[in-house]
Formats: C-alpha cells, sequence, structure tokens
C-alpha cells in the first residue's frame, strides 16, 4: 500500500521514518516507525479520509470515528494494559495515531503457534485483560471488539489492549443498538437487537462474553461458538450452547471452567462483571507451602 504524500504529511514525516507494514484494515494500514529525534520505534496507524477509497459520506464517517477513537484512547491513558497513543497527526487526507510498538505482535498469533495456552499463562493473559477492561468500564467505556487480534503482546508478554475503533462512552442509561464486532465473540443481546424488534439494546456485558469466549479459545485452541454455516454458529450464540466436551477439556481444572461458564451466560444481567470475574477463585493463588528446610 502507498504510503501518504509527503507534502501533505509533512508534520509526520518530519519527525518519523516510516517502515514495514504489521497490519491492514479496511481503510487503514499499520506501520513500525521510528523518532527521528529519539530513535525509538513506534506503530503509526495510518488512517484513509481522503474518500478515494469510498463514498465522501464514508470518508466523512471515517473521521469520525476516528476522532472518537482519539478521545477514548485519551481517556484510557496511563493503564499498563492498554495501549498508549504517544501522538497524533491530521491532514485534509489522513490520520495518524503513533502508538508504541508492540514488538511480540497479536495474541492471535502467540496462539496459533502454541495452539493451546497452560491455566498458568491463561490466568496472567486474563487477568491483564480484566484489569484493563475494569478500568474502561468504570469509565462507562465500551470496547466491542474484543478478540485475540486487539490483544497485542509486548516484549515481556505482557498484554496491551488495542483498536479502540468501535468503543464508545455509554450514557447512564444509554443502550446500544447498533450491529459491530466480530461474528464470534457477539453477545446473543447484540444478536437479538438487531433481529427483533422491541428487544432491550446492549451495554457494556458484551465484552463481558467476548471475555468469555476469548477464555475458552485460550485453553483449548477452538472457539466456543461454531459452525460452517455462520447462521447456525449465530443460532448457537443466541441460545448460549456450548460445551466443554472435547477431549482437551479432560485435563483443565475446575476453575477456568466455572469462570467462563459465569461469563458465558446468555442472560446480560447475569453475566459477571469485571471485577466480579477478578474476583473468582480461578485467581486465587493457591498457597504454597512453606520451603522444607532440612
Ligand atoms: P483495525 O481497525 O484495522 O483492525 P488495529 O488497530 O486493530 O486496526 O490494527 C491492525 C493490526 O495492526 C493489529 O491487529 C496488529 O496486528 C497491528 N498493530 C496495531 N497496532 C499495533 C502496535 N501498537 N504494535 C504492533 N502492531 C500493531
Ligand atoms: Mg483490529
Amino acid at each position: 500500500s502507498a504510503l501518504p504524500d509527503q507534502d501533505e504529511a509533512k508534520e509526520f514525516y518530519a519527525k518519523y521514518e516510516p517502515k514495514e507494514a504489521l497490519g491492514k484494515g479496511i481503510s487503514s494500514i499499520v506501520r513500525r516507525c521510528v523518532s527521528k529525534d529519539t530513535g525509538q520505534e513506534y506503530a503509526v496507524k495510518i488512517i484513509d479520509i481522503s474518500g478515494e477509497k469510498a463514498e465522501d459520506f464514508h470518508a466523512d464517517q471515517t473521521k469520525r470515528e476516528t476522532i472518537r477513537e482519539i478521545n477514548i484512547l485519551k481517556m484510557c491513558d496511563g493503564h499498563p494494559n492498554i495501549i498508549n497513543l504517544h501522538d497524533s497527526f491530521q491532514t485534509p487526507t489522513f490520520i495518524f495515531l503513533v502508538f508504541e510498538l508492540c514488538k511480540q505482535g497479536e495474541l492471535f498469533d502467540y496462539l496459533t503457534q502454541v495452539v493451546t495456552l497452560s491455566e498458568k499463562r491463561t490466568r496472567i493473559i486474563m487477568k491483564q485483560l480484566l484489569e484493563a477492561v475494569e478500568f474502561i468500564h468504570n469509565k462507562n467505556i465500551v470496547h466491542r471488539d474484543l478478540k485475540p487480534e486487539n490483544i497485542l503482546l509486548d516484549d515481556n508478554l505482557n498484554i496491551k489492549l488495542s483498536d479502540f475503533g468501535f468503543a464508545t462512552v455509554l450514557g447512564p442509561e444509554e443502550e446500544l443498538t447498533e450491529l459491530c464486532g466480530t461474528p464470534g465473540y457477539l453477545a446473543p443481546e447484540v444478536l437479538a437487537v438487531s433481529m427483533y424488534e422491541n428487544v432491550p439494546g446492549y451495554r457494556l456485558e458484551v465484552d463481558m462474553w467476548a471475555i468469555g469466549v476469548i477464555m475458552y479459545t485460550l485453553l483449548c485452541g477452538a472457539p466456543p461458538f461454531w459452525h460452517r454455516k455462520q447462521m447456525q454458529m449465530l443460532r448457537m450464540i443466541m441460545e448460549a450452547k456450548y460445551s466443554f466436551g472435547t477431549p482437551e477439556w479432560d485435563d483443565i481444572s475446575q476453575p477456568p471452567k466455572d469462570l467462563i461458564s459465569k461469563l458465558l451466560v446468555k442472560e446480560a444481567k447475569n453475566r459477571l462483571t469485571a471485577t466480579q470475574a477478578l474476583q473468582h477463585p480461578f485467581f486465587k493463588r493457591e498457597l504454597k507451602p512453606e520451603k522444607q528446610f532440612y
């Protein structure tokens, strides 16, 4: 993909040297870049708002959505498990978001390499993910696209929650009705509101459902809701129909299964919140017996 014109994006090019692509979306590309001042590496998300790739209406929408993304990223500043927005630039045709670089890439790719995670590794990752989500939910921010592709890993394999492209701030009584996210991670109430009339909208609980899907997938290497026909898969989600039936689950202890079963709950109001999930026995360290001296 071509880089934005030098003249137009002078400010960005004055400070950063763009390098290879790290990821790509519909109207954006993420590249590694290096600060000309400090030599420090970053990741820059370059968002096309020119309207050349889509209609003007969509370009306007992309721009508005990107400004919302920037505002939310600024609200989330300072949490160790949320991606840090270092810098941003805007031209008539592009928006540049300069993030801290996550060299180890996506949790998705890590999982593809290792297939499944141990209970211990899952506990570390889930605790960090729940702390990041507790932090944003306390600000009434709903992420709406939690999945291993949007969870990045730093050099120490600590997670950084990223891609706030669908995130939004909820008003006190506000209920959302928009269908957005990724099919396999959609909560039953998101599907319900887009399929039926006279059903309530959704709120923060949709993120907790997605966290249940993620945790299930980390432990057994396969998603809880899957069918080669997407309609069938969506039906399984709406009925919260999943099981711990595959052989991988035989060797997995009860606490993580219990936690998943309290997240993949059809009724949003009966699902654990992030704060409640962090209190679950799965995160209580078994006290190691004192070292014996002979
Ligand atoms: P999109 O809205 O297109 O999904 P993302 O913000 O999720 O955009 O970025 C797309 C991909 O680019 C990510 O899934 C990841 O592979 C890569 N990426 C994004 N931000 C970073 C970063 N800070 N460090 C390393 N890779 C990143
Ligand atoms: Mg993404």
